[in-house]
Parts: structure tokens; sequence; C-alpha cells
């Protein structure tokens, strides 16, 4: 019989701001910095655990400020598990508490997290580079670079721009990168009718498949240009609400879903949507959502379990977020070698938080630490 799971002690928090390297644009708005809350938790016998909330403001998950809300007002509770109920940055927190949590017990086991997940994890996961908006001629140039970087999947932001300037952007992309394959990404930027109009315009590019062509609330033509596309649709921002991930799943009304944990809760809570989605014949990729190295461990330990239950369907994950972020909170963030990225056989998640790395770009001190 192994040892009861550790149990968290004491917690403590403290915010920061991650610039990014430059505006990354998207459907729904340009993002300029990123902003999230550490938090640290310890057990009776002095180990310790991370974890990142990163509230992404413009897909509705709430702010920073609403996490230090939760913080100071439930403390220690936030480990218990119906304390937190809904609200704009509840995930992002649940998700910091899981991950923490999931960091502490590795530590303690002397396993990493996705030894803990699953039986047989990936020890190393393909990852997409992403590439936001832009001219056709500098949109061309970052694919060239990712591709030479090693990258054999390349990510596209669209419905940024009208349909014209859109498929001028990606035709470039296609002719300059032959080999790569390429998925885009509308978040939820048109209405059925340009969503049908863009998937017909698109077809000649060779789309791996295309995320969230119409918002959440458009749920039954999502399920119609789903069963109706020559391209494969995805799920993402259809996914945070409870109801409609419920509906999605049961109906198998997406090809493929993206699974961002900051977003459904944790990596837990992540791993069962996903396994559920697999179950259902469904395609899972998991992303981040621009994170700094703590939620990136997190989301990469998440896929590497999921590699287990998804044998022979290699996915590049949307993990290699990190290189357009210009601060972090480790000394040395997660770089992918020739388009994969390798799991630290390292206790928890594999990383340690550097103390001067995040002075850098804390924006307040550490909070007192609460205890249970
Ligand atoms: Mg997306």
């Amino acid at each position: 019989m192994t040892k009861p799971p550790p149990h968290p002690t004491a917690l403590r928090w403290r915010p920061f701001r991650l610039p990014l390297r430059a505006r990354f644009e998207a459907a729904h708005g340009a993002t300029a910095s990123r902003d999230g809350v550490l938090i640290e938790v310890r057990d009776a016998g002095g180990h310790t655990g991370i974890g990142e909330a990163s509230p992404y403001p413009s897909l509705g998950g709430g702010t920073v400020d609403d996490v230090l809300t939760l913080l100071a007002r439930h403390g220690f509770a936030v480990f218990e598990g119906g304390e937190l109920s809904g609200g704009t940055g509840v995930e992002a927190l649940r998700c910091a508490v899981d991950v923490a949590t999931l960091d502490l017990a590795g530590r303690v086991a002397g396993r990493p997290v996705a030894a803990l997940l699953s039986g047989a994890p990936a020890a190393s996961i393909a990852v997409n580079a992403v590439i936001g908006g832009g001219t056709p001629e500098e949109v061309v140039g970052y694919a060239l670079d990712a591709v030479r970087a090693g990258y054999r999947v390349l990510k596209l932001k669209v419905g940024v721009a009208s349909l014209a300037e859109e498929v001028r952007r990606i035709a470039a992309v296609r002719a300059a990168c032959p080999d790569a394959a390429i998925r885009l990404d509308a978040n939820g930027a048109w209405d059925e009718a340009a969503a049908r109009e863009a998937v017909e315009a698109f077809v000649p590019c060779r789309i791996e498949w295309l995320e969230q062509p119409v918002p959440p609330s458009e749920f039954e033509a999502f399920a119609r240009l789903n069963a109706a596309s020559p391209v494969r649709i995805g799920a993402d921002e259809s996914l945070t609400d409870p109801v409609l991930r419920e509906w999605i799943l049961e109906r198998r009304a997406a090809s493929v879903v993206v699974l961002k944990p900051m977003m459904l809760g944790g990596v837990r809570a992540a791993l069962d949507v996903g396994r559920r989605a697999i179950d259902r014949g469904m395609t899972v990729v998991v992303t981040t959502t621009f994170d700094s190295s703590v939620g990136t461990a997190a989301a990469l330990h998440l896929a590497a379990a999921l590699g287990e239950v998804a044998p022979g369907t290699p996915v590049a994950h949307g993990l290699s977020t990190g290189e357009h972020l210009g601060g972090d909170v480790v000394e040395e963030a997660f770089v992918p070698v020739d388009g994969r990225m390798a799991l630290s056989a390292a206790p928890g998640l594999g990383i340690d938080v550097d103390e001067d790395a995040l002075d850098a770009v804390a924006t307040a001190s550490w909070s007192d630490w609460v205890r249970a």
C-alpha cells in the first residue's frame, strides 16, 4: 500500500507580469503581456509544490485581481474542493491548486507528475509553433524561422483580417513551407456563413484543422460546421462552459478538442475531459494559455499522460508559447528541440522557481504564509 497523498499545510502566493516579445494578435484581441499568480505550498515535512494561475481575460478567464481576491477571501480553504464556486478567475485558481498539489505529491514520491497521472507517459511531446497576425511577408518569415528551428506543425491565427487577406497570408505560408502541417484558429470570429466561406477558401491550403470558427454561443452552428466541413473542426473556447463541454462530448460535435488546463480547472480535470474525448474518437491537443514555465510544465505533463491513451496518434501540442514571452519565473525557459519537448525525469513538475527571475517579473512581494 502506498502512503497517503501528501497534504499541503501552508500556502503563499505572488503575482507577476510577463511581457510578450511582440504584441500577439488574435481575433479576441491583441495581447501585450500575461499576468499571473504563482502559488507555493508546503507540507509538514518541508516539501514544496508550485502552481500558476494565469487567467486569460480576453478568453473570459477572469483577471489576476479576481484570483488575488479569491485567495484573500478563502485562504487555505482553496484546497477544500467545494469552497471555490463559479466566478471569474476560479478555473485558473483551481488549476494552480491542482498543479501545486501534484508537484508536491511528485516531489514526495520522487516521481514526475506525468507518472502520477499515467502508467506509461510519453517521454517527449511534439509541439507546434504558434504565429500571431501580421502581413503575409512577416508571417511567412516567422513560419520559415519555425520550420528551420525544427517545427513540423504551424498554428496560425485567423479571423483578424478580411477573408481575402487571410487566404493570401495562409497560401503564402503553404507555398513557403510545403511540408509543414498548418492549423488555423479563428477564436470564434465568424458567423456560420462566414465560417463556411472561410473553410471552402482554405481547402486548397491543406489545413490540418480549424479551431473555433464560431463563438461558443453558436453551438448548433458549430456542430453543423463540424458535420459538413471538409476540414476538421476544433473546439477550444466552446469547452470552457461545463454544460456546453458535455454537449460537445456527448454529440461528438467537434473533431478536435483543445485542452487548456488553465481554462478547465487544472491538469486532472483536463485529463478527464481528454480521456473521454479520446474514447469518443476525437483528436485531443493540449495548449497553454501563454503561461510561465510552471503552467507550461503542467501542460507538458498532461500531454505526456494523454500520450498513453492515444497511442499511434501523434499530435503536436501547443506548448511552445514560452518563446513569445520576454520573462519567466525559472532560469531557463522550455525550449523545444527539433519540434519536440522532452519531459524531465525529476520529481514533480521537474522545474524550480528562480527567485531572481521571479523578482524581475513580480508585481508584488510574496504574501504571508497562510496555514491550514
Ligand atoms: Mg484556440
